[in-house]
């Protein structure tokens, strides 16, 4: 296939590198990132774009993917799929969607979980939004740069997804880490918690997969001095996308919005920033009630 990949940064580089290796025929455009080996560098998005049976987009925020989306809609052909693989706010993504609709084109928002590693392996999550047609048409590539892709729904559905489970892992890994600084603070031992909690209904991905306390469950960034990871500064923008949804839709979220807030402060105020998101625990640790 002709693929056109708009952004390869530390995610699209990789997922980029993959296709070429699957034997596509790939041609980027970023405006700082290095080419990854067998892609055509194209000295614009437009470029990039035109004459693309799928262009892939992966770009740091809604405000940009506006941006390149208007610039390259109208240099794709008619039934070719506009697919934004960034995580961005879901009217954003509508947006998108409406634009290249109007141009004949179809149109995913198909954000990813599984970070960098993931797009590495080839073993990336797709949440994906947008007709069954254009889903058909990309389904091979993402068969390509990950293990799953689910179609979530219409368009915004893919974002809604991955904001909504990303709202729930905020919340369940401050949960987890204030659990265990409680635990501290009562003289329970960290292991026999994890024995008891990771197989009653405390359990979660939180605990069990991605343990916050250093020496305890499988290996997770906590036994590697919470280097990222999953980085603190990213699980934060997805809390406030999280937010910025709830409130368009006037929905009430207690949980999630005091997530958002201990993560604005971890990472503006209290040095979580470059830490990974499970660094709460140190955080919680050196604290007291006041
Ligand atoms: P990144 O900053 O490494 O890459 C983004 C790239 O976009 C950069 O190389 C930048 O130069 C390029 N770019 C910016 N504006 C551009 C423009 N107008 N035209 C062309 N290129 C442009 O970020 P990343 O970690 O690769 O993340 C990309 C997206 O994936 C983000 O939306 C992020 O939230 C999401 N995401 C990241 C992770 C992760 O672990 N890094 C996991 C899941 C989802």
């Amino acid at each position: 296939m002709k693929i056109g990949f708009i952004g390869l940064g530390n995610m699209g580089g990789p997922m980029a590198a993959n296709l070429v290796r699957a034997g596509h025929a790939v041609s980027g455009f970023d405006l700082t990132a290095p080419m990854p080996e067998g892609v055509r560098k194209a000295a614009s998005a437009t470029e990039a774009a035109s004459g693309a049976e799928v262009v892939i987009t992966m770009l740091p925020n809604g405000a940009i993917l506006r941006a390149v989306a208007a610039e390259v809609v109208a240099a794709m052909s008619s039934g070719s799929v506009f697919c934004d693989c960034s995580t961005v706010d879901v009217e954003s993504a509508r947006a998108v969607a409406e634009a290249a609709a109007t141009a004949g084109l179809g149109a995913l928002d198909a954000p990813v979980s599984g970070g960098i590693g993931g797009a590495a392996a080839g073993t990336l999550t797709f949440m994906v939004g947008g007709s069954e047609t254009a889903f058909a048409t990309v389904s091979p590539l993402f068969d390509i740069m990950g293990q799953k892709a689910v179609h979530c729904g219409a368009a915004g559905a893919g974002q809604a997804a991955k904001i909504c489970n990303n709202m729930i892992l905020g919340a369940t890994m401050i949960a987890t880490c204030e659990a265990f600084a409680l635990a501290d603070k009562l003289g329970l031992d960290r292991a026999r918690m994890f024995d008891v909690v990771s197989t009653s209904s405390g359990y979660s991905w939180s605990m069990n997969a991605y343990c916050p306390a250093p020496g305890i469950g499988p290996q997770s960034p906590a036994d590697n001095g919470y280097k990222p990871g999953f980085a603190a500064e990213l699980m934060l923008k997805d809390l406030r996308l999280s937010q910025q949804a709830a409130e368009a839709a006037d929905a009430d979220t207690p949980m999630g919005q005091l997530a958002t807030a201990l993560y604005t402060r971890f990472v503006e105020e209290e040095g979580g920033k470059g830490m990974d998101f499970s660094a709460m625990l140190p955080r919680f640790e050196k604290r007291g009630r006041g």
